[in-house]
């Protein structure tokens, strides 16, 4: 009796061992399993392709008026943008390699870091991006206006925020930057223009609404600037309640022009008798000026010579494409043609008595030598947008646009008729339930890096950030498209 219990006893330890050491490799195969799951997955993100370069674009992380935010050079496209609080990001990608680098901190804003401010994302200081002649990049960002802490300003009133310049420490490396201090601090809406003989022009507004548009040069690199001068001047109305401000866009025509289109903002006092709803953003009329940087005259479409500052008045009489009456305007973009004939976009949309205006559209303006032709071009849908022009008749118009309500847009429309008709040629991007926000032209771009856009989401103040041109989006692994996204709040304590 005693030894069959023992058998049995033996058994069954033996029975518990084997299923010990069954569950014991059970247990290692699952963990193995696990390992291989993991590893798997890993291999399968690294694999996985994401059609944006970065989610950590912040806000309105683009914007045609600050520009340009991307430049073509040596077979690389650099760009920038606003990513977490506010501050400056560079990426760039080798066309040849394929290869992403970035995105880096380019600089540290004084903006986005105030979790107690009434308007949450300023979105005036994103970054402009320009390579010199011996290969730094720079960029302009940060600023809109200035505060009284910073003292008088000499051409306009303040706001916020702080204009810097940050500069790669390396040529053609955007891995580290330095800032400096030689530019005026109460600048937004950064535009540079490289000149063919090096000379580069930082344009900006010194201040917030009621200030002067103003050019610094620099002939030696962005090393030191020359003092800010005014192009358009910023004044006191007499019969109304309102001061003259204005909204150009600059850019670099042929030879030694710089071109610029620009509409006409009424800065009515917050309390006036003219209109009850106060301080609004209308803007009026479209303008389209040259700056002859050899001899440094200013001049119209009709050669000439403007004096400088530009007013209101001078405006009205030389410079005027059309007047838009009661209807608003939101930036304007010029190009020019091989003969010196520019053409303009801006939108424009009906004052429906609110503080803003209704739907805007495109309207595109050509000078052919004599007059202003205002094109048809009833085909374009309704959408913000850069525009290029290879000849008088040859057009082509960069746009975002919401297709059916829900479907956002980016595409190219061409015109063979000066603009009179546009087609729909390229859709770069399309994806529902989003809308965008883009970049103008990249400077010399690349065909296949065109422009940059940034995708509104839902419920999220980040934006994916793309890189498109002919061949749509360009990709890049998954796994390095995530980056950190502080809040604000964090960011303080
Ligand atoms: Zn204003």
């Amino acid at each position: 009796m005693f030894r069959y219990a023992f058998i049995i006893t033996k058994i069954r330890m033996t029975i518990s061992k084997k299923v010990y050491i069954i569950i014991n490799c059970f247990f290692l195969i699952t963990i193995g399993c696990k390992s291989i799951t993991k590893i798997s997955q890993n291999v399968t993100l690294k694999a996985q392709k994401a059609d944006y370069f970065a989610d950590n674009g912040f806000g309105n992380a683009v914007a045609i008026v600050q520009h340009p935010s991307g430049v073509f050079h040596n077979g690389i496209t650099y760009v920038c943008y606003q990513g977490p609080l506010e501050d400056p990001y560079v990426a760039s990608y080798n066309h040849t390699t394929k290869e992403w680098k970035g995105p880096f901190k380019a600089g540290i804003s004084q903006m986005g870091k105030d979790p107690n401010r009434k308007k949450k994302i300023d979105n005036h200081g994103k970054p402009a991006l320009l390579i010199d002649d011996e290969g730094y990049i720079h960029i302009a960002f940060g600023g809109h206006g200035g505060t009284h802490e910073d003292g008088e300003n000499p051409l306009g009133n303040h706001h916020y925020g702080k204009n810097l310049h940050a500069v790669s420490k390396k040529p053609l490396d955007i891995s580290s930057w330095e800032t400096l201090d030689n530019i005026s601090l109460f600048g937004t809406y950064s535009q540079f223009v490289k000149m063919d003989n090096g000379d580069i022009y930082l344009f900006y507004r010194h201040g917030a609404h009621r200030s002067d548009w103003v050019y610094q040069k620099s002939v030696d690199n962005g090393v030191s600037f020359n003092k800010p001068v005014s192009f358009l001047k910023h004044k006191r109305r007499t019969e109304i309640e309102a001061e003259d401000s204005w909204y150009p866009w600059v850019s670099k025509g042929n030879g030694d022009d710089i071109i610029v289109a620009f509409d006409y903002h009424i800065c009515r006092d917050n309390k006036n008798a003219q209109d009850a709803r106060g301080h609004i953003p209308e803007r009026h009329n479209v303008y389209y000026m040259v700056f002859d940087t050899k001899t440094g005259d200013w001049k119209n479409v009709k050669d000439e010579r403007l004096k400088m500052p530009l007013t209101k008045e001078m405006a009205d009489e030389k410079t005027l494409i059309t007047s838009t009456d009661l209807d608003w305007t939101f930036q304007g973009v010029t190009d020019v043609d091989p003969k010196g004939n520019p053409q303009v976009i801006m939108l424009v949309g009906p004052d429906i008595g609110e503080k803003r205006s209704g739907p805007k559209r495109l309207q595109h303006f050509r000078w052919n030598g004599q007059a202003w032709i205002k094109s048809k071009n009833s085909d374009l849908p309704r959408g913000n947008g850069d525009l290029e022009v290879k000849s008088a008749k040859e057009v082509s118009i960069y746009l975002e646009s919401d297709t059916n309500g829900d479907v956002g847009e980016i595409s190219r429309w061409d015109s063979f008729n000066g603009g009179e008709s546009f087609n729909k040629r390229t859709v770069f991007l399309r994806r529902k339930n989003s809308s965008f926000v883009i970049s103008s032209l990249i400077d010399n771009p690349h065909p296949d890096a065109r422009i940059i856009v940034g995708e509104k989401e839902e419920g999220s103040d980040y934006r994916k950030m793309y890189l498109l041109g002919d061949s749509g989006p360009i990709k890049r692994n998954k796994n390095k498209t995530i980056f950190e996204k502080p809040t604000i709040n964090k960011f303080n304590n």
